[in-house]
């Protein structure tokens, strides 16, 4: 049985918005997993729909098999981290996350048992006095982690739950999230636009545009697998051309011409000759050469050097090609320093196949 499941969920605000279409997902017990994409895909809404904040117009959502689409957000086994915490700022540490258990009704004793469990998990306790409007941002991220978990929820939910910290606050924290999730086995659910986020904290991510979901894989696949051209744009740093499809007898590859000659890629058996589609190739695949190297062939590109420059320990080239945007090409700056490519230069772009993919536009 699943932790949560969405079966074509839909939303449709009172205003004739459609925010959230057909939505599909599982979602096992102690999985971590990300809501990514741009502002307005439909993220936030989908999260509340799960905490039941707000309404469905269509489909079912399930909480361990069973089905909370009609329940109130409070008799739902969910708790929601919220983007500003919404902590009580005069109250002490200690009585914003107490408050969540008393609204349930859980007696003194047992208040008192797990509020102190949980700020020692969380290393709250010292501060368990402080008032929450004279702590950290950091500090008031784990306040509200802290009344989140206190109510031992099957699901937590977070909105943006780092987007309100610093870049080195928000790595730290990140990590603790992480751990934290992996040591409660709770089911995190979260909301981000930002995608190192996304990639860097779960297990799975669904990548969303326009209310529907474009992609559900795990990160690495999101990188090197794309399976649409929306998420071939928007993950990574891919290189992406337009084509045709062509025949190819290559058992899991797929073959496309373009107006830079024919390109082949890891692909779809059952991908229709004649159609049109796209090869994504990320930008740590392309493998650069001298003018002329090799003279012909598939996945094979020619251009100029526009600018070659180091930053930290990544190399990257930018090579114009006629008719179309430059293309960019990574590298670690070991293997960097060794190219014979000055700005100017004209170079051969190749890359192998199996790391770039077909995807029908
Ligand atoms: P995201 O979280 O990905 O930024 P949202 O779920 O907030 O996206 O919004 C999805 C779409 O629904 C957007 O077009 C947004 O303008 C619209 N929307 C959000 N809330 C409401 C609302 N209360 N009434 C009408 N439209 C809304």
């Amino acid at each position: 049985m699943h932790d949560l499941e969405l079966i074509q969920v839909g939303k449709v605000y009172d205003d004739g918005t459609t925010a959230v279409s057909n939505f599909d997902l599982a979602v096992e017990k102690g999985e971590f997993v990300a809501f990514l994409g741009p502002s307005g895909c439909g993220k936030t809404t989908t999260l509340r729909m799960i905490a039941g904040f707000e309404t469905i117009t269509s489909g079912d959502i399930l909480i361990k098999g069973r089905n909370v689409s009609n329940l109130s957000a409070e008799r739902r086994p969910t708790s929601m981290i919220f983007q500003n915490y919404a902590l009580f700022p005069h109250m002490d540490v200690w009585k914003n996350v107490e408050y969540g258990l008393s609204v349930k009704g859980v007696g003194a004793p047992e208040r008192k048992r797990r509020v102190g469990q949980i700020l020692e998990k969380l290393g709250l306790t010292d501060i368990a006095h402080h008032r929450a409007d004279r702590l950290s941002g950091g500090q008031r991220q784990r306040i509200a982690l802290a009344r989140g978990l206190v109510v031992e929820p099957d699901i937590l939910l977070l909105d943006e739950p780092l987007g309100a910290l610093d870049a080195n606050l928000r790595r730290i924290i990140q990590n603790e999230l992480k751990l934290l999730q992996k040591e409660l086995g709770i089911t995190f659910v979260f909301v981000t636009h930002a995608q190192s986020e996304a990639l860097g904290l779960s297990d799975r991510v669904v990548v969303m545009s326009n209310g529907r979901v474009e992609q559900i894989s795990d990160p690495r696949d999101l990188y090197t697998r794309p399976q649409t051209p929306f998420v071939a744009g928007f993950i990574g740093a891919n290189t992406i051309f337009e084509g045709t499809i062509a025949p190819c007898d290559r058992a899991g590859a797929a073959r496309i011409d373009t107006p830079f000659g024919p390109m082949e890629g890891v692909g779809p058996r059952a991908i229709a000759p004649g159609g049109k589609a796209i090869i994504a190739i990320p930008s740590d695949a392309l493998d650069v050469h001298p003018a002329g190297f090799p003279a012909t062939g598939r996945n094979r590109v020619e251009g100029t050097v526009l600018t070659r420059e180091i930053v930290g320990h990544i190399g990257t080239l930018r090579v114009a090609l006629p008719g179309r945007r430059p293309v960019q090409v990574e590298s670690h700056v070991e293997r960097f320093r060794d190219l014979e490519a000055r700005e100017g230069d004209t170079v051969v772009l190749t890359w192998d196949p199996a790391r770039s993919t077909v995807i029908a536009a």
